[in-house]
C-alpha cells in the first residue's frame, strides 16, 4: 500500500498562518494521509492534536547558519524526532550541517537537507563532505527557493546527481514547505498541496513511513502518480498510474533512466517500462524520472549499481 504525505510543514507554532489542527484538517481534506509539522525549533507532539484522518509524523526544522558565513541559512529537518534538538554554530557550513544531521540521529530522527538553493546557500561541496542525512529535498514548493536554480547556480536535482555521483548515497523528496493555508492560493505564496511523497507501507503507522523513507521505498512527486516502482534483480521497473485525473492534467508521460552526472541512459513513452541496470553503461548509480506533458514529475530513488556488473 502507498501512502502519501508531506515532510515539510509549518504552523502559527513558528512562522505559518494557520493553527495545528486547522493545516492537519486542510490536509486530510485534500486526501494526505501523512504529515510531519517541522516549525521553525519546535516539536508538535501528536497526541495533542485531534487528528485522527492523518498519521502525524512528529518533527521539527533545525534552522541555523555557519559561524563565517551567518548570512546562508542552513535549514535541517529532523523527522521522527520527538522533542527539541539542540544546535551549535561551527565555523564551516558542512560542520554545521554535520552537528544538525548528528543532533537528529542521536535523537531517533531522520535528518532531511532542506531547500539547498534558498539564498544558494548551499552546494554539492558543502553536503558532500557530511555523512549521515537520509534524504535531500529536490523540490521545495516555496517561491523563494529556487529548486530550479538561476543563471548562475543548478538545481537541486542536478546537485543531487553531483552528491550521488560522488557516492553519496542520498534520497529525493518533494515537498510543500507551506506557511500559508488562509487567503488566497497563488505562486507567491508558500501555499500547500505541490511537493508530496508517496511511501509503500505495510500498514498506516508512523513507524513504517519512516521505514519506508530510510530505506527509498518512496517517490516524491509534484503530480505525476505511479502505480508502481521496484527493482527485481537487476530490472529497474516504473509503471505509471495515467488513470487518476486529480493528480495532473498530463495525456503523455516520458520515463527517464538516469546515471552519473544526470546522463539519460535510457527514454521511454510507454506507461510500464523496464531498465536492464547491467546496461547502465559503468554508471555507479541508476534513478529514474517520469515527466508529464503538463510538466508534472516523479522522482524515483537511485540504486547503486554492483561494482562486477560496472566492469
Ligand atoms: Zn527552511
Ligand atoms: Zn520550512
Amino acid at each position: 500500500m502507498w501512502l502519501k504525505g508531506n515532510l515539510h510543514t509549518h504552523t502559527n507554532l513558528s512562522d505559518g498562518d494557520s493553527d495545528p489542527s486547522e493545516v492537519c484538517r486542510c490536509y486530510a481534506e485534500s486526501g494526505y494521509d501523512f504529515l510531519s509539522i517541522t516549525d521553525h525549533g519546535i516539536v508538535v507532539d501528536p497526541v495533542e492534536l485531534d487528528c485522527k484522518d492523518l498519521v502525524l509524523i512528529p518533527g521539527i526544522e533545525l534552522s541555523t547558519a555557519s559561524k563565517n558565513e551567518p548570512h546562508l541559512p542552513i535549514h535541517i529537518n529532523g523527522l521522527g524526532v520527538r522533542a527539541p534538538v539542540a544546535v551549535e554554530q561551527w565555523d564551516t557550513k558542512w560542520q554545521t550541517i554535520q552537528n544538525c544531521i548528528d543532533a537528529i540521529v542521536n535523537a531517533g530522527g531522520i535528518a532531511q537537507i532542506n531547500h539547498p538553493n534558498f539564498h544558494f546557500a548551499l552546494n554539492a561541496y558543502d553536503i558532500s563532505l557530511t555523512r549521515g542525512a537520509r534524504l535531500l529535498e529536490i523540490y521545495n514548493g516555496h517561491p523563494q527557493v529556487y529548486s530550479d536554480g538561476d543563471e548562475a547556480h543548478v538545481s537541486v536535482e542536478e546537485l543531487w546527481d553531483q552528491l550521488l555521483t560522488n557516492g553519496l548515497l542520498i534520497y529525493g523528496t518533494a515537498v510543500d514547505d507551506s506557511h500559508h493555508f488562509a487567503g488566497e492560493f497563488q505562486p507567491r505564496r508558500a501555499n500547500p498541496f505541490r511537493g508530496w511523497v508517496c511511501v509503500r507501507v505495510r500498514e498506516r503507522s508512523a513507524r513504517e513511513i519512516l521505514r519506508g523513507l530510510v530505506t527509498g521505498d518512496f517517490y516524491a512527486s509534484t503530480g505525476v502518480r505511479l502505480e508502481d516502482v521496484w527493482v527485481d534483480g537487476w530490472k529497474y521497473h516504473v509503471a505509471i498510474d495515467t488513470s487518476c485525473a486529480s493528480f495532473g492534467e498530463a495525456d503523455a508521460y516520458v520515463t527517464q533512466f538516469i546515471g552519473d552526472n544526470g546522463r539519460v541512459l535510457h527514454e521511454s513513452t510507454s506507461a510500464h517500462t523496464e531498465f536492464n541496470l547491467r546496461q547502465a553503461g559503468g554508471a555507479r548509480y541508476v534513478r529514474a524520472r517520469v515527466v508529464g506533458s503538463d510538466g508534472k514529475k516523479a522522482w524515483c530513488q537511485p540504486r547503486l549499481i554492483p561494482e562486477f556488473w560496472r566492469r
